[in-house]
């Protein structure tokens, strides 16, 4: 599903990422950790056309097609969903007709019929009903205001209804409390159908426990050091970063 080769990404002329190789097969879960400002967020938002990242080198294939070329809504349209760190807030614009539009844009992108009001408000029903989430932030405007928490979830609703191929999620678990955390997982793990893979930046053992990865990388000074299973990230959790040979280049 998508290959990432020898890729090099600059922010403000600064070498980020450089040379960084990763593959990731459909319906595979893979966890990216590694110590602040390794490069994790830098990795995620190139892959999802953040203006701040510029790509210098290596090549990115996602279905086939040459992801660099493609534009920030032509990549979601293919299916590539990016949940933030830090979600940007949007005054003014209502958070209900912009995923309405997304889903529509994504519809028409793939040749199929655009959903009208009642569909939308139908299938947001569903959805929101199945995993307790709180489908009262659609009327509001997206992200204004929004708790830490708030955003999550938003993100989470955004998500079932985009229902995306490539799920990438940076850092979601952080500042929730557990039972928030369960609700990431519940939404995350009754969305994989074995076809669609995910990619997730965290901090912690906890969410990992809740969505088991197949793989777990360690990405250190611009490039991935170090990948095992699941039982790395539990060595990790046990042994901090320098316990395993990892050098923070920050410091
Ligand atoms: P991580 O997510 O692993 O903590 P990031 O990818 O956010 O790391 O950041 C990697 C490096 O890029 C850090 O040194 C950070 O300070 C720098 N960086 C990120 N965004 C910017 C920016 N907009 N301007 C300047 N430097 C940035
Ligand atoms: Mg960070
Ligand atoms: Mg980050």
């Amino acid at each position: 599903m998508l290959s990432i080769k020898d890729l090099k990404v600059n922010i403000n002329e600064k070498e980020i990422l450089k040379g960084l190789d990763l593959e990731i097969k459909e319906g595979e879960i893979h966890a990216l950790m590694g110590v602040n400002g390794a490069g994790k967020s830098t990795l995620v938002k190139t892959l999802s056309a953040h203006y701040d990242c510029e790509v210098t080198g290596g090549t990115i294939t996602y279905k086939k097609k040459d992801l660099l070329d493609l534009e920030v809504s032509e990549r979601a349209n293919e299916g590539i969903f990016m949940s933030f760190q830090n979600p940007v807030e949007v005054p003014g614009v209502n958070n209900s007709y912009f995923l309405k539009t997304a889903i529509n844009e994504k519809k028409a992108y793939a040749g199929e019929k655009e959903i009208d009001a009642m569909e939308f408000l139908k299938h947001v029903k569903e959805e929101t009903a199945k995993y307790n989430l709180d489908k009262k932030l659609l009327q509001r405007d997206l992200n204004d205001g929004f708790s830490g928490g708030e955003k999550k979830r938003n993100e989470l609703i955004q998500l079932l209804l985009l229902n995306p191929d490539l799920i990438m999620l940076d850092e979601i678990d952080s500042g929730l409390d557990v039972d928030a955390i369960k609700t990431v997982a519940n939404v995350i793990n009754g969305m994989l159908d074995g076809k669609k893979s995910v990619l997730m930046i965290t901090h912690y053992d906890r969410l990992l426990e809740l969505i088991k990865p197949d793989y777990v990388h360690i990405l250190n000074d611009g490039k991935i050091v170090k990948t095992g299973d699941y039982n790395l990230a539990l060595e990790l959790d046990e042994k901090g970063f320098e316990g395993i040979g990892i050098k923070d280049e920050n410091k």
